[in-house]
């Protein structure tokens, strides 16, 4: 299961800034163009598909099964107890939020989980995030299937327009 948490490839972003890239998705760069953006347009280029004044959520865009997103604070910072805690209790509430999205998605099973530090497997360990990774039954052979991810990416921008629809009942409800 260790490769479930892998890193994230470091050429998804093509690193053309010093800036933390989860700190770049927050303050509206689009990725794509390294442009600065109105959120509206930003969030839609970088697949976020839900932010508000504490937390965001993004695809991951080298997803380990289809709809794997992630949650993570504003707030840059590498370890949990650095974060306040209004926003760690904020994003674990998400985290249960994101459950019941991902079962609606279609998920057999969840994975959620955060890796602190580098050799905790964090493949940006400066930045806190959580991964939630929907599993499906037999997916394990999916994951050799999408070695090679871009053959998956077809259908990557319609998964994200399938849950970020899904966000819009199960994150904004109270
Ligand atoms: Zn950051």
């Amino acid at each position: 299961m260790d490769y479930l948490y892998a890193p994230w490839r470091s050429e998804y972003f093509g690193s053309k800034q010093d800036l933390c890239v989860f700190c770049a998705i927050s303050e509206g760069l689009n990725l794509h163009t390294n442009t600065k953006q109105d959120l509206s347009l930003s969030d839609e280029a970088n697949c976020v598909f839900y932010r508000d004044s504490k937390i965001f959520c993004v695809m991951n865009k080298f997803p380990y099964t289809p709809g794997h997103f992630l949650i993570l604070p504003h707030t840059h910072t590498h370890s949990p107890e650095l974060l306040d805690l209004d926003t760690w209790l904020h994003l674990q509430t998400f985290a249960q939020k994101g459950v019941a999205l991902l079962k609606e998605f279609g998920a057999s099973g969840i994975n959620l989980g955060m890796n602190i530090a580098r050799a905790g497997g964090a493949g940006i360990p400066e930045h806190l995030h959580l991964h939630l990774v929907p599993r499906y039954i037999g997916d394990t052979n999916f994951f050799t299937t999408i070695g090679d991810t871009r053959a998956y990416g077809v259908d990557f921008n319609k998964i994200f327009k399938h849950i970020q629809t899904l966000s819009k009942t199960h994150f904004l409800k109270h």
